[in-house]
């Protein structure tokens, strides 16, 4: 089954994941239908409520362009504010630069349960930071200027209409 990307802002994106606690089958069909989503878009990381499943499982793009997945992913320290240029697989073709950490300490499961810790930098750790505000709902766009959230508000809700017009005119 091939699901789409879902783009902003649809409700499932602004509403915190459910944590993870069957580590079975169902979880590793869903971690391969990520893998095959972030990969057919060219992503560096995708988070499960990107294809409507609200659960805490998210694809991490390493340097190499390989992936890892972090399940119930937590935060445990910043260190050293930026800003990022930053874009997203649900706010398609929208880049904006993004107060964000050049450092990030994360625990998270594998998809075993297995839990690991990791001190992250660079690209790593931006798209961290990005796939953990995900799965509690945050996307990007609500740490830009109201002015420019509410721009690509607009230009996200007119890429969304033509799809809207073709359902209404199925039987
Ligand atoms: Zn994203």
């Amino acid at each position: 089954m091939h699901r789409s990307i879902v783009i902003w802002p649809e409700k499932v994106l602004t509403t915190p994941a459910r944590d993870v606690t069957d580590f079975g089958p169902g979880l590793q069909s869903l971690l391969g239908e990520l893998e095959e989503a972030v990969r057919a878009a060219q992503g560096i990381g995708i988070a499960a409520n990107q294809l409507g499943e609200p659960l805490r499982v998210a694809l991490v793009g390493r340097e190499d362009g390989s992936f890892f997945e972090v399940v119930n992913p937590e935060v445990l320290a910043l260190e050293e504010p930026l800003t990022l240029n930053e874009g997203c697989l649900s706010v398609p073709e929208q880049y904006e630069d993004t107060p964000r950490f050049k450092r990030v300490r994360v625990r998270y499961q594998d998809r075993h349960g297995e839990l690991h810790q990791l001190d992250a930098e660079g690209q790593l750790a931006h798209v961290l930071q990005h796939e953990i505000d995900h799965l509690r709902g945050v996307v990007f766009v609500s740490k830009l200027s109201s002015l420019k959230r509410e721009l690509i508000k607009s230009r996200m809700l007119k890429l969304k209409r033509p799809a809207t017009r073709t359902s209404s005119s199925s039987p």
